[in-house]
């Protein structure tokens, strides 16, 4: 079984597996080593075929490090466009997206609610107008993420 996000998801699969209504999380981390990206890929290749129209389908997506991820974006609709209805109920979570993905991302999937963690303090100019493309009432605040320490906390 590889590491990083793909290792992650296989141990998440038994969690969530005919759990209520969400599907996931999946979808492409670059921030893992090169050499898990293919298997990244396939992966969602494999899994995509199996969300149903009444799936939340949660969706995780990150790239290169120090980079702002829209090579990672691109990729992911890309697989997802292919397989996935245009309606699907997406949570497109831990959202770090510049707004050319936001209007990409939202032109193939407008049922799409966003989510905004502790990282949002951290936004550049372009992510802060990202959100600019999304209504308020699709921003979700993630705040039960266990690997962003509060401030103030030991
Ligand atoms: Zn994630």
């Amino acid at each position: 079984m590889p590491g990083g996000f793909a290792g992650y998801w296989m141990k998440q699969w038994s969690v969530y597996k005919g759990s209520c209504g969400q599907f996931g999380e999946i979808g492409i981390d670059h921030s893992d080593p090169e050499s898990e990206w293919a298997y990244q890929s396939k992966l969602l290749q494999r899994l995509t075929p199996l969300v149903k129209r009444e799936h939340v389908l949660v969706i995780h997506c990150r790239g290169i490090k120090d980079d702002c991820g829209t090579e990672a974006f691109l990729l992911l609709l890309h697989h997802l466009k292919k397989r996935i209805s245009r309606m699907q109920r997406i949570h497109l979570h831990c959202l770090t997206g510049y707004p050319y993905v936001l209007e990409r991302w939202l032109e193939q999937f407008p049922e799409t609610w966003f989510g905004l963690t502790s990282m949002v303090k951290n936004f550049d100019r372009y992510q802060r107008d990202s959100l600019d493309f999304v209504k308020e009432y699709r921003l979700l605040l993630e705040t039960d993420a266990p690997y962003y320490k509060l401030e103030g906390k030991p």
